[in-house]
């Protein structure tokens, strides 16, 4: 009787992972993740994870899955440059001169204009309501 307690107060404490594929949550020691090349996502902290996704997935199965989703998707460089350039204009002053714009994302001003002008043609051509899924 003691020790089940124990184990379930200790199972309840531990942290749960959700499958990007069917949503089921799981516990995180179960996971199977993987970096795929991805370019909508920039990463909040690292750039060195910019044009990379981490998938998580409740089993091999479904992580193989979400790996084709990703193969199949098309890696666009002015997407992660957009992508870059909004983690910047979140994360500080929504508005930027363009210096200060090039010096926070590490980009040249005719990239920085070429991810512009492909976020605005992206957001028409998708009637404005965002980046496409995977
Ligand atoms: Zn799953």
């Amino acid at each position: 009787m003691w020790k089940r307690r124990k184990r379930a107060r200790r199972a309840s404490t531990s942290p749960l992972e959700l499958c990007d594929l069917c949503g089921a949550a799981f516990p995180a020691e179960a996971a199977v993740s993987e970096y795929v090349p991805d370019s909508s996502s920039a990463h909040a902290t690292r750039d060195r994870y910019d044009g990379l996704r981490l998938l998580t997935a409740c089993r091999e199965e479904h992580l193989e899955e979400l790996r084709e989703t990703y193969r199949r998707r098309p890696f666009v460089q002015e997407e992660l440059w957009a992508a870059k350039i909004t983690r910047a204009l979140t994360a500080g002053p929504p508005a930027l001169p363009l210096t200060q714009l090039a010096r926070r994302t590490g980009l040249h001003a005719p990239d920085i204009r070429r991810a512009i002008e492909w976020h605005n043609r992206h957001r028409r051509e998708d009637g404005g309501t965002g980046p496409a899924g995977p």
